[in-house]
This record gives C-alpha cells, sequence and structure tokens, in this order.
C-alpha cells in the first residue's frame, strides 16, 4: 500500500474522490466560471477523512459567486470547522451550464474542498436568505440523490437543516427540512453537532436523532408539529405531536459578540465574486423599528462589536487576505455608537497599506460629514441613501425616521464633497400608498439635481438614480397583517412614476419585476401547504427565480393551479388580528403584542422613536437582557 495513505480504508476514500474529482476536472474546460467549482482556495480547509466524525455540508443554494461574498458562509465554516472531528465543506448552486453537463454525465452534486458527493454528509445545512432561492434547494437535493420530502429519506440519507431569516417562517419548506435554526448559529451548531457525533458512535436512529435534536433549544424539527387550518382554509395552529416538543420554538440570541468566533482567515475566491473584499460584522440588530423590515425585528436586540476588536480584526483580515478594500457591515452601520472615531482609526490602518473602506448603510439622519470625509479619498463618486418613501405622512407610517430636511441636509453636504453619483432606495406598494407618495418620489430626485446645480452650476457629470423595490409583506413585522399590491398593481406604479422621471435631467431609474416580488410574498407568508407548489415548479423547471432570465411566471402559476394553492391568498390578503400566523411556531424575540400595537400606530401615521431613546418594549427583554435598554427610559411601558 502506498505509504500516503495510514489505511486501506482511507485509500479506498481516496480512491473514491479522485474519481470523482477527475470526472468532474473533464467538465470544467467546458463551463463558463470553472473556478467556481474547483475548490482549494486560499484559507478553504482541508481535513483527513479518516479522523473526520462528522461530515457537514454548508449549503448556500445559490451561485458560488454570491454565495462567497455571504458573511454568514465564512462564518459558519470557521465556527464548524473549528471543533474537533468536524470536516464542514462547502456547496453551492451549479450554474445551468454546469448542471446540463452534471446531469448527462451523472455527476452528483459535490463539495468543493473534496469533491465528495453531498450524499455522503451526515448533515447538509441550508442557508435560507432568500424565498426566491427555494427552488434551488430542490434542484440541489435533486442533484445530490436526496429525496424530497423529510418522511422518504432513510437512515442513510444526510439530516437536511435550515438556518438564516427564511427560517423565521420555516412552513413552507417543513416537508422537506429534518430541523431549523432560527436565530444566531454560533453557539447552537456545536451543540446540534455533538448530537450527530453521538448518533454516529451510538447508533441512533433518525428518529432518536430528530428527538435528541428537538431538546436543543433553538430547534424545530416540523415532523413533531402538525399544522390545524379551519374550514376557510386560515391556520388555527400548531398540533404538537411528540411530547416535550417545544412550543414555541425561542430562537437562539448570542449576547456577547467579542467572544464569538470570527472568520480571520476567511476563504479567499480565485475569482471575482459580488464584492472582492474583507467584511468585519459591526453590530447586529437595529433599533429603528422600521415597520416593514424583517431584518431589523428578527434581530433584535442591538450586540455592538467592541471598537477594539473591530480595529483588530479589520487590519488582521486585509494582511491575511490580500484584498485592497473592507467594507463594514451592520444593519445601519452610522448607527454604531463610536462610528467617528473608529472610521478615524480605521482610515489611518488603511492609508498605511493603500486599502480603501466603504460603508454599505448610511442613513440619511445619522451619517457624519466627518465619516465621509475621511473615505472620500477613496471613493467619492457614489453614494446610497434610502428615503424608502416619497412623503413625510408615508414615512411616518413606515417608522422611517428621516424628514425632507435631513435628505437635501445630506444631499447638500454629499455634493459639496464632490459626490457625482447619489442613489436613492424607496419601496412602493407600502400600506396606505397613493400616488401622492409617487409624486414625492420625483420631488425628492428633482430637488437634489436642483441643489447640485445651486452648487456646481448646470456644469458637470452627476446623476441620481432611484431604485425601487416592491413591498413584501414578511413575517415578523408590523406589516405582517397587510396586503401586498397585485402585480398590476405595481406595474402601473412602476409606469407613473418611470413617466414623472423620465422628465427629469440626470434622474436614472431602476426598478424590480413584479412578478418575483408577488412570489416572494408568497412565500415569506405561506404555510405548510405551498412546498408542493414549490416542488412542481421545479418538476416544471424553475430554478434561479431571482434571476430576470431565469425566472418563468408561467410555470410558477400553472405550478399553482396543478397543486390548489390560490397565491393571492398568501400574498394579497389581509391578516385578521386574531387571525394564528403560521410562522408563530417561532419566537424571533419580538412579540406579537408589540407588532400589532405598531401596526396600530402605523395606520395612525405614528412614529415610535429609535429604542436608543427609551425602551419601547419589542419583548425580548422576555428572553434576554437587552444592552440598549435602560431602566426608567421607557417610552411606553415596557410588557412583562
Ligand atoms: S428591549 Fe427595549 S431597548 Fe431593547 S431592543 Fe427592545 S425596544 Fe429596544
Amino acid at each position: 500500500m502506498n505509504s500516503i495513505f495510514r489505511s486501506e480504508t482511507r485509500k479506498k476514500e481516496w480512491d473514491k474522490i479522485m474519481n470523482l474529482s477527475n470526472r468532474i476536472e473533464k467538465l470544467l474546460t467546458k463551463v463558463n466560471k470553472p473556478a467556481t467549482y474547483m475548490g482549494g482556495e486560499l484559507y478553504s480547509v482541508h481535513k483527513s477523512q479518516e479522523e473526520t466524525e462528522v461530515f457537514w455540508g454548508f449549503c448556500f443554494p445559490d451561485l458560488y459567486e454570491i454565495g462567497m461574498s455571504y458573511l454568514g458562509l465564512q462564518i459558519i465554516y470557521h465556527v464548524l470547522n473549528s471543533c474537533p472531528g468536524v470536516y464542514c465543506q462547502r456547496l453551492f448552486a451549479p450554474g445551468a451550464d454546469m448542471e446540463a453537463l452534471m446531469r448527462a454525465e451523472s455527476i452528483p452534486l459535490f463539495t468543493m474542498e473534496d469533491q465528495q458527493p453531498a450524499a455522503e454528509m451526515d448533515i447538509l445545512g441550508f442557508t435560507l436568505q432568500y424565498e426566491l432561492s427555494f427552488t434551488n434547494i430542490i434542484n440541489m437535493l435533486d442533484l445530490a440523490g436526496i429525496p424530497f420530502f423529510s418522511r422518504d429519506r432513510s437512515e442513510e440519507h444526510p439530516i437536511i437543516a435550515g438556518g438564516g431569516n427564511c427560517s423565521f417562517n420555516p412552513e413552507p419548506l417543513a416537508d422537506i427540512f429534518d430541523f431549523f435554526m432560527p436565530g444566531d448559529g454560533e453557539d447552537i451548531l456545536p451543540e446540534v453537532t455533538e448530537r450527530i457525533r453521538l448518533s454516529k458512535t451510538e447508533h441512533w436512529s433518525r428518529q432518536h436523532l430528530l428527538e435528541e435534536l428537538a431538546r436543543v433549544e433553538g430547534v424545530y424539527v416540523p415532523s413533531f408539529y402538525e399544522p390545524q387550518y379551519d374550514e376557510s382554509g386560515r391556520m388555527t395552529g400548531h398540533r404538537i405531536l411528540k411530547e416535550g416538543a417545544a412550543y414555541p420554538v425561542v430562537k437562539r440570541f448570542v449576547m456577547d459578540m467579542d467572544r464569538v468566533a470570527y472568520p480571520l482567515h476567511p476563504v479567499v475566491p480565485f475569482t471575482d465574486t459580488v464584492h472582492n473584499r474583507t467584511v468585519i460584522e459591526l453590530f447586529r440588530g437595529c433599533t429603528r423599528g422600521c415597520r416593514f423590515c424583517q431584518a431589523g425585528m428578527i434581530c433584535r436586540p442591538v450586540r455592538e462589536r467592541s471598537r477594539d476588536q473591530v480595529r483588530q480584526y479589520a487590519s488582521e483580515s486585509l494582511k491575511n487576505t490580500g484584498y485592497d478594500e473592507m467594507s463594514l457591515l451592520s444593519l445601519s452601520t452610522s448607527d454604531y455608537s463610536q462610528i467617528e472615531p473608529l472610521v478615524r482609526d480605521l482610515m489611518a490602518d488603511c492609508k498605511q497599506i493603500k486599502a480603501g473602506l466603504s460603508l454599505p448603510s448610511l442613513r440619511l439622519d445619522s451619517f457624519s460629514e466627518e465619516v465621509l470625509q475621511e473615505i472620500q479619498e477613496f471613493r467619492k463618486t457614489g453614494l446610497t441613501f434610502a428615503p424608502e418613501a416619497g412623503t413625510q405622512r408615508l414615512r411616518n407610517i413606515i417608522n422611517k425616521s428621516i424628514t425632507d430636511e435631513h435628505i437635501y441636509t445630506a444631499a447638500e453636504k454629499v455634493i459639496r464633497l464632490g459626490y457625482t453619483n447619489i442613489k436613492l432606495y424607496f419601496m412602493i406598494g407600502l400600506p396606505g400608498e397613493t400616488d401622492e407618495d409617487l409624486d414625492g418620489i420625483a420631488e425628492i430626485a428633482r430637488n437634489i439635481v436642483s441643489i447640485y446645480w445651486k452648487e456646481n452650476g448646470r456644469k458637470g457629470k452627476f446623476n441620481v438614480t432611484v431604485s425601487v423595490s416592491n413591498f413584501v409583506p414578511k413575517a415578523d413585522t408590523p406589516f405582517q397583517w397587510a396586503a401586498q399590491d397585485s402585480p398590476e398593481e405595481f406595474n402601473r406604479k412602476h409606469y407613473y412614476l418611470k413617466d414623472r422621471l423620465k422628465k427629469l435631467k440626470h434622474v436614472s431609474f431602476q426598478y424590480h419585476g413584479t412578478e418575483t416580488s408577488y412570489l416572494e410574498a408568497v412565500f415569506a407568508r405561506g404555510d405548510r401547504r405551498v412546498g408542493a407548489s414549490l416542488i412542481r415548479a421545479w418538476e416544471l423547471g424553475c430554478r434561479f427565480d431571482g434571476w430576470t432570465e431565469f425566472f418563468d411566471y408561467g410555470k410558477w402559476l400553472q405550478a399553482f393551479e396543478e397543486t390548489g394553492i390560490d397565491p393571492d391568498f398568501y400574498s394579497r390578503r389581509v391578516r385578521g388580528e386574531e387571525e394564528y400566523l403560521p410562522w408563530e411556531i417561532i419566537d424571533c424575540g419580538v412579540s406579537k403584542r408589540y407588532m400589532l400595537k405598531e401596526m396600530k400606530r402605523a395606520m395612525e401615521g405614528l412614529q415610535t422613536p429609535d429604542c436608543r431613546k427609551g425602551c419601547t418594549g419589542c419583548g425580548v427583554r422576555r428572553f434576554v437582557e437587552c444592552p440598549v435598554y435602560e431602566p426608567g427610559a421607557n417610552y411606553f411601558q415596557v410588557e412583562s
């Protein structure tokens, strides 16, 4: 036996891997982006298979270049591979060209690290970031040769798990996944992995493993619950089928950001990805309380990483990766409590190694001129702000606490600093919206161009991009009860706005497809029944539904019809206050009572202040100490 193999078993494993690797390699000359299937990148992990006790497959249900720009992937990859005996490998959805070749050559879905078949993993964990990637999950399972439904999988198949934003309403995927882990992953993943290790060493049955997993705080095993419906088809509850199964399942919180593991040696791709830069997470959570924003609710409370640690991580990460750009990540970067001194420190460090700093999400009412001055040397062409709505009335409804004055003062400042591209994000179809709010969007764009002219005369290149997304009512938000506009109404609004904006000089317009937003709304508030439509849509050929070039609305309508699902029931129906919501099985921390109160305040046009100014009683303190909460500084009476 060759001396590099410590055992016959290891040699057999290696032969098998090399066999598949060689077959994959032959395909690489025939596909568009071979580097996205090769693995072997800087800091990708390779472990001995023989010494591995638990094989984890981290699945990103979209292309490599999207997944590798997602910080969550790098964090989880690092957390799992730091566990002794655990080998986490990455899997991505192959592009259409690669998929066709894999199917023609009978090559199964494989890992990036060892080109190992997905079906050989002990557990496949999908990150659920976006409803329109759901058909890619089905496609990846099919390519792996794994049955779609949990009930059809046997002892030999990997356990299928899900986490990420969409796991806060996991019901559309409940018949497919074995379990879900809503919330922060850093603590729960090692606990779950330990159960899987035990199940292998102690030869547990799959059912016993699921029972043990259900005992882990924050784990939801959907097969232990049966959804109940009334005669009108509305859901009335979850019946618990397994004694001891938690109700509700409370998301997991990681409270001390300085304590959690962080990937200082993130995998550095060989090829361009969406963002080629190092990313440092500043904080989790948001206190602003925008009523449409799911991330702002499900990520509470705010937990900041210390300034010293951010600086240290930034410097080490830049040095380790060789990137020449760094970005700070959070839901609202300018709300970081020490943003100005931090940016000063980081810019000083970046200058020494000729790297740049980018701040992706600045708020119009809290961004600092000093911060912009610091970063403008590196990038002063483009800046993005999100007023979200065109009038103060609608901004009050959605609880976006910025005023016209904030918008125009900010525009004046950035124009004076030399910025020539301003992008403005708006959302249309919001509850309470009228055409006057659309006129307000055009008015804001017109006024910003006027500010530029006032400062610079009618010369020079300047552009305001109005970017419009469509309101999708999401689970766990105060607008979770609201109806969505129909695709036809969205189209009308797009044309209305287009018509007004085309008359303006230096203004361009971008908008999202209406039919994809409609589909997103169905799954964002779907129940278990919509899972059947998902499978049927995949059978009809749907993949990459978030990509305009692949999205096929006709096939989706056919899938809904054939599976007896009325998409309007999920997207366009106002939910009753007393109605049971399919995602109530998961407690995201913020209470339903609080969200209902916020919905009612929206209808009255009342704003609720940022809870850094006084606790507004969101309910998260039922589970954890909120770092932002100050006793005696309550805006409303805090709920028990
Ligand atoms: S508990 Fe109070 S202070 Fe903390 S996030 Fe909720 S509303 Fe804000």
